[in-house]
């Protein structure tokens, strides 16, 4: 079949979908109305798809902007912060979704309704500061089922369908502490370790399917995750970064874009630092 008779074969199939929406919806429509919503329905049926989950977050609503930008259609993944996310949706054209990475049902939904997913960020996170004694089992559990458990579920009901079509690609958001370890965070150190050890084995297990599984680590980044240090605080940690400055967002968001892109396509299986030197 020719390109311009396949064109036309997808046009004319696009035409009947749409048409099969505007009456399930019991819409009737214009000429000029149904012509913008072909385009609209044509363009994003060409677009990737990208999930992000914890996308309501500092570093999560970099990479849902990074990733509009790079042209897919992306959902914003909240568990409380609604408004945001809606706010980071109309701003990047993609969808907010209600994704709590601790509940089956949230992940299910929105894999059903994404349909295809070409890129699954897993970014939803949360850390806790104390005595590795200090930290309560109920505690400890939910980080866990947050940062690691939350990750694999999502990767897990996501991937059948990048199997299915031999393409796909996940980044999962760990932490230096993952590499090396930290004191007082000890629940959170062990979930971003647990990260990288799902990242190799993942990566291995779904290479032969066309899949690539990759890991960022990033090192001190300027969110609301760590508004709780004080200037004083700060100012140490600091000291202790070789290039001399905090981590933006925005420097996690070009990894991940980097390794989502076709310039990381000999790329699986491995950790990118983004932490200005701090672990090396
Ligand atoms: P943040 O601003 O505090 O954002 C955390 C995000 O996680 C929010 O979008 C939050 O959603 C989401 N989240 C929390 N619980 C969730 C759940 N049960 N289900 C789904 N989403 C949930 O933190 P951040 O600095 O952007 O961190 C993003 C990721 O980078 C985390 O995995 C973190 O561990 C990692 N990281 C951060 C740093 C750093 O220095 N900032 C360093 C290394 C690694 P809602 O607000 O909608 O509840």
């Amino acid at each position: 079949m020719n390109v311009e008779k396949l064109l036309n074969k997808f046009i004319a199939v696009s035409v009947a979908n749409l048409e099969l929406i505007c009456y399930n919806n019991s819409q009737s429509v214009g000429f000029t109305e149904l012509s913008v919503d072909i385009n609209l329905y044509m363009e994003r049926f060409f677009m990737k798809k990208a999930v992000v989950t914890g996308g309501s977050g500092g570093i999560g609503e970099a990479v849902c902007y990074r990733l509009a930008e790079e042209g897919y259609y992306v959902y914003t993944g909240f568990c409380c912060s609604e408004g945001k996310a809606k706010k980071i949706a109309a701003e990047t054209g993609g969808e907010a979704v209600k994704l709590d990475v601790s509940s089956m049902e949230d992940i299910l939904s929105v894999s059903e309704k994404a349909g295809t997913v070409d890129l699954l960020v897993n970014n939803a996170g949360v850390s806790e500061i104390d005595l590795f004694t200090g930290i309560s089992e109920i505690k400890s559990r939910s980080i866990m089922e947050i940062n690691l458990v939350g990750a694999m579920n999502c990767a897990r009901l996501m991937l059948p369908d990048m199997i299915r079509r031999k393409s796909g690609c996940i980044v999962n958001i760990s932490s230096m502490w993952g590499q090396i370890g930290a004191s007082c965070e000890v629940d959170y150190s062990a979930s971003k370790a647990g990260l990288i050890g799902f990242t190799k084995a993942l990566a291995k297990e779904v290479a032969p399917s066309g899949i690539r599984v990759n890991c960022v680590a990033p090192g001190f980044i300027m969110t609301e995750m760590n508004s709780r240090f004080s200037e004083d605080e700060l100012e140490l940690i600091r000291a202790d970064i070789p290039l001399g400055i905090f981590g933006k967002p925005c420097h996690v968001a070009d990894a991940v874009a980097f390794l989502a892109s076709g310039r990381a396509e000999y790329i699986t299986g491995q950790v990118l630092a983004v932490n200005g030197g701090i672990v090396v």
